[in-house]
């Protein structure tokens, strides 16, 4: 069983940030293309913020799927209180669409050379971001299917609930092992019906998260905790057994 981390890493907290940022400021809310310089106009209204978390947290918004693809066709910035700046450039805008034509062909790239077809089909029997789960959160969802559309492997499904074996059959990939089990959410605000995730298809990519207006669907990082001796002497449970 697994746990999320209590301390948030610097990554937890940028993120946060962003999302207040989001909240708080329409031209990022609707990612709309930025001022040069937009750092500034915010540190002017935030004088309190790391500066490290705040360049980190404008990092992930300027190279989120959203933002690449309002500066593709954008041909104004915006300051941070919704007034024009300067204009957009061609330069600029050649490269978002260089980005995004980038980051699209490394989706199915191999991250990894040179194994022998054994050493390879050992390799592909671990998970390379096992410590990093997706969560969802079903009162947060308005229903946009935006995560639907990114997710490269097919695996998110928003169907009216039923059986298993009619949801297994209804997913967009159909789910065919089954000794993984789906995530079911609670029902969705809006129609009832739910999400379907199949596990044994994410690639654990983060695009969904990455795409969600709303953070339904988020990235967490999570600890599997075995009993030391110390847990021992405080009362945990007995030698051997797993505590989440
Ligand atoms: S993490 Fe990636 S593969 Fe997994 S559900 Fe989200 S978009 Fe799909
Ligand atoms: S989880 Fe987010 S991206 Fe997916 S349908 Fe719901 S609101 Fe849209």
């Amino acid at each position: 069983m697994t746990t999320n981390e209590s301390a948030p890493t610097a990554f937890q907290t940028a993120r946060t940030l962003l999302k207040e940022i989001q909240e708080k400021f329409t031209v990022f809310g609707d990612c709309q293309p930025l001022a040069i310089g937009i750092d500034k106009q915010l540190i002017a209204q935030m004088p309190d913020v790391s500066r490290r978390v705040l360049r980190m947290a404008l990092g992930m918004h300027t190279n989120s799927l959203r933002y690449l693809k309002s500066m593709e066709k954008a041909t104004v910035r915006f300051n941070l209180d919704g007034t024009e700046a300067d204009a957009v450039t061609d330069e600029h805008r050649a490269h978002a669409t260089a980005t995004l034509k980038e980051r699209f062909k490394k989706i199915n790239i191999e991250v990894e050379l040179g194994f022998t077809a054994e050493q390879a089909a050992q390799e592909v029997q671990r998970c390379l971001n096992c410590d990093i789960q997706t969560v969802f959160t079903a009162r947060l969802c308005i229903e946009c299917d935006a995560c639907l559309d990114v997710c490269p492997v097919d695996c998110l499904t928003i169907t009216a609930n039923g059986t298993e074996t009619e949801l297994r059959a209804r997913l967009k990939a159909p789910a065919n092992n089954l000794q993984q089990p789906l995530l079911i959410s609670l029902p969705l605000p809006q129609t009832r019906r739910v999400m379907v995730k199949d596990e044994d298809l994410c690639v654990h990519c983060g695009l969904c998260a990455e795409r969600c207006p709303t953070a339904a669907w988020d990235m967490q990082k999570s600890h599997i905790h075995w009993p030391q001796a110390q847990d021992q002497s405080c009362g945990a449970p007995a030698k051997g057994s797993k505590i989440a």
